[in-house]
């Protein structure tokens, strides 16, 4: 069986794994700054030059590799095989033909996946979500990604843009997000809004650890501070997560009843945080789901880390070849 490359292309780094797709073992990884400023044609040909590497360090040859999968942090055509839109990169690759590039200049096999959606593959074939046909993952840090899996395969929707549980809108009249929607799950309960809800309790004065912890430096109030703060007893700190949990748990709600997920799947930085997110979701869920056996839906952290999109790319493109 011929060995995968899954390629991460991040805002920072770049990181290409060879990926055994039969048992989701990462056999060997590299990984480059993206230097994403030099532009997408500078960027592509690092990518290529990373994959190539990769093979060559890893003592393997082209003929051994099946393909090459791509997870991207961003919109994609996957009909086109081109980026739309990658927000985190500079000039946000409008209509770049990443996957016919990557083919070019490799001479391999190239399939796209927007990242969390890999991250998602990954994690039900062989992390959090093995053994279910159906599951939702929100992926949470500086923003929300999400993916779906139902009736045993990754749902994709129009060109691949199909799960992007981040910007399900929670509340109609709330802030704005980063996509231009108002009031998505992104801009009330990712790391930089739960972060803006504790500056915010520093600013109204209230007596909190978060200030304490943070010895009133604004500038290092983080979710994963506050995190802190809760473990350590600090009530306003529980309650900053609960209200992003209460959030997550309405978006989940929605996934519930719209696809009746065996799992729901949380991973991302902020995911650290454990039951401080996880209960006030499963307490959302048995409040206002009604109408499925919502008992049934098992509400779990990621398993892969920083494993899950390279792996799940990699099996992406094994699918396609
Ligand atoms: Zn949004």
């Amino acid at each position: 069986m011929k060995k995968y490359i899954g390629c991460d292309l991040g805002g920072t780094n770049m990181r290409a794994a060879i990926v055994d797709v039969e048992t989701g073992t990462v056999l060997h990884h590299i990984s480059v700054p993206t230097r994403a400023r030099e532009g997408h044609e500078a960027v592509m040909k690092r990518m290529a030059d990373l994959c190539l590497q990769l093979i060559q360090s890893a003592d393997m040859q082209k003929k051994d590799i099946g393909g090459i999968g791509i997870g991207v942090p961003g919109a994609l055509d996957l009909e086109k095989g081109e980026t739309v839109f990658l927000p985190n990169l500079p000039g946000n690759w409008p209509h770049v033909p990443l996957q016919a590039r990557i083919k070019e200049l490799t001479g391999l096999p190239t399939a796209l996946l927007n990242d969390v959606r890999a991250i998602t593959n990954g994690e039900w074939r062989f992390g959090a979500g093995r053994g279910v046909d159906s599951l939702a993952v929100f992926a949470i840090g500086t923003g929300i990604g999400g993916g779906l899996v139902m009736n045993g395969h990754l749902h994709l929707g129009i060109g691949g843009t199909a799960g992007e549980l981040g910007h399900i809108t929670i509340d109609y009249n709330g802030p704005v997000c980063g996509c231009g929607n108002q009031g998505c799950l992104e801009a009330v309960a990712s790391g930089p809004a739960i972060a803006a809800m504790g500056l915010k309790a520093i600013t109204q004065g209230l007596s909190t650890r978060i200030a304490e912890i943070s010895e009133n430096d604004l500038n290092r109030v983080t979710a994963k501070l506050i995190a802190q703060a809760a473990r350590e007893g600090d009530e306003i700190a529980r309650d900053i997560y609960g209200r992003a949990g209460f959030y997550l748990g309405i978006a989940a709600a929605n996934i519930c009843v719209t696809v009746g997920p065996r799992r729901i799947i949380i991973g991302g930085g902020v995911s650290r945080a454990g039951d401080l997110l996880l209960e006030p979701i499963r307490r959302t869920l048995r409040e206002h789901v009604t109408v499925m056996p919502v008992e049934q839906v098992e509400v779990v952290l990621s398993q892969l880390g920083d494993n899950a999109g390279v792996i799940g790319v990699a099996c992406w493109a094994a699918l396609q070849s």
